[in-house]
């Protein structure tokens, strides 16, 4: 599998846009549109409002510049609500990083679950409206 320094999906092989794919058709039009944003890093979180609207560029819940691997990995105040995705990753033996929750493992299976948990965590707290 390719990746890049920052875990960009469009850098791949075939193989791989082909699991890509096949991961978009098992979510509703709404999340694929939301895991699109999160992939191409156009994402409505703290750091691209600070960007392009103007807005604090900080989390509204600790101490912390808000860019899509804070609020997906280490923002501390939803650790309860990532739990599910952090056992994901626990089971796989997988190091978590923002390029294998949206979607980077090699089996079209495990992208689909990991896929389907950022979006329940995303709903849990109340941020996949906003994304
Ligand atoms: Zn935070």
């Amino acid at each position: 599998m390719n990746r890049d320094f920052t875990g960009n999906l469009f850098v791949t092989m075939k193989k791989q846009r082909n699991i890509e794919t096949k991961v978009y058709k098992e979510l509703t039009r709404y999340e694929a549109k939301k895991l699109f944003q999160l992939q191409s890093h156009h994402a409505g979180v703290g750091c691209y409002k600070a960007k392009f609207l103007g807005q604090s560029g900080e989390c509204l819940k600790c101490d912390a510049s808000e860019t899509i691997e804070h609020l997906m990995i280490m923002c501390c105040e939803s650790e309860k609500e990532r739990h599910e995705i952090t056992k994901f990753f626990t089971q796989k033996k997988v190091q978590q990083s923002l390029y294998m929750l949206l979607g980077g493992f090699d089996s079209e299976e495990e992208n689909c679950m990991i896929v389907s948990l950022v979006i329940q965590f995303l709903t849990r707290i109340a941020r996949l409206k906003d994304i």
